[in-house]
């Protein structure tokens, strides 16, 4: 068991790993560079494997997050209009602010925002830090949970940068007034994805456009032009496309990736999207970083297990999944993104009938 921890990065993950720490009865420091923990907005979306994580990082007090679970959730095929698969075990689809303020408000005394650490030198028995603020401190573990572009994946474990995957997303709010609606879809085909899902009780749309090319790629376009995009869908994205035409206010994004071989040396590791940042077309990456915060929680606070055990353990165990879950989310890409996928990242599934 270790005492002191140093989490770099306060993201939904960082803050995840720090309230399961003090649940558990330790107290680390979380470093985060923004000034102030500020509203995460939009939907997330979490699968029954990420919400028993919740649980075991002691995010029990649920009851007053806004929340929707759909009855089905539709998967059309975009080139023929035809219904790919119905998924009837579906995510649960919660605010990303009601989630990140559970996380944060347990733990905002252990949270130093408006600070980055600029030197980790890992001692054998501790690791030295140096902060951006002239502070210096020792730790028993420093856990690096600052993002797709992870200062310490790339400065102190030497890293892969990420990569972009091919495709961009833009998200939008829409109100839904049909109360009778209880189902999700998405149409997809190389032409892109078009898809909503429903929040707050089912009360409003949380649309996705995904957009094959290179980045920025129709960045200009609005969401009554992308409605334009996806003439054949059906079901009830027909209905959901007629109100994109409202134009609610998008968000364009491009979606990058960062496949990484060595998630932790001694007492330096990385978790969430410092190790397995992925594509969020299966909408997968904060349910499987909370597993990660899950589990090291657990091993860090296991009576006489030493750090290295503890850290290399959280890697074997948690890798494999993870990255399964990587490459899955990469193939479902690959539908909609071949020509523009990065071959290094997954070279099996694009070497081959990869169109010229
Ligand atoms: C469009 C989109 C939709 C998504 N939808 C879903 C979904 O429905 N379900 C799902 O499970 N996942 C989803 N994801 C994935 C999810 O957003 C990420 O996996 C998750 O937010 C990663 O959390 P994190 O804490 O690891 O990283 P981040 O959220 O990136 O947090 C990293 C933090 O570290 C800080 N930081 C960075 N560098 C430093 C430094 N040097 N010093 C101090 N602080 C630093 C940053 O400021 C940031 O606050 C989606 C992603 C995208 C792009």
């Amino acid at each position: 068991m270790s005492n002191r921890i140093l989490i770099v990065g306060g993201g939904l993950t960082g803050l995840a790993l720090a309230a399961g720490l003090r649940h558990r009865g330790l107290d680390p420091v979380v470093v985060e560079q923004a000034p102030a923990i500020t509203e995460a907005g939009w939907g997330i979306g979490l699968s029954d494997p990420h919400i028993t994580a919740l649980d075991r990082l002691g995010i029990t007090d649920r009851e007053n997050w806004a929340r929707f679970r759909p009855d089905r959730h539709l998967m059309f095929d975009g080139g023929t209009g035809l219904l790919d698969s119905i998924r009837y075990e579906t995510a649960m689809l919660f605010s990303r602010t009601d989630l990140q303020q559970s996380l944060y408000e347990p733990i905002a005394d252990l949270v130093r925002t408006g600070v980055r650490p600029t030197a980790l030198t890992d001692l054998g028995d501790t690791v030295d830090v140096e902060f951006d603020d002239g502070m210096q401190e020792s730790f028993d573990a420093v856990i690096g949970a600052d993002g797709i572009n992870s200062w310490t994946r790339r400065h102190v474990l030497g890293g892969p940068d990420a990569t972009y995957t091919g495709v961009a997303i833009v998200r939008f709010h829409l109100p839904n007034t049909d109360p009778t609606l209880k189902t999700t879809a998405l149409s997809l085909d190389t032409n892109g994805v078009l898809g909503y899902f429903l929040m707050d009780g089912g009360r409003k749309y949380h649309g996705i456009v995904m957009l094959p090319g290179e980045e920025d790629n129709r960045r200009e376009l609005c969401a009554a032009e992308l409605a334009s995009l996806f003439p054949q869908v059906t079901g009830p994205l027909a209905g959901f496309k007629n109100l994109m035409r409202t134009n609610p206010v998008s968000y364009y994004t491009n979606i990058y990736q960062a496949v990484v071989d060595e998630w932790t040396r001694n007492r330096i590791a990385l978790m969430g999207d410092a190790a397995h940042a992925m594509s969020p077309i299966l909408a997968q990456g904060t349910g499987v970083g909370l597993q990660d915060a899950a589990l090291l929680a657990e091993l860090l606070t296991t009576p006489d297990l030493p750090v290295p055990i503890a850290l290399a353990s959280y890697e074997r165990l948690r890798k494999p999944a993870a990255q399964a879950m990587q490459r899955k989310s990469y193939e479902a890409g690959l539908r909609i993104g071949r020509k523009s996928a990065p071959t290094e990242l997954f070279p099996e599934f694009v070497t081959h009938d990869r169109p010229a």
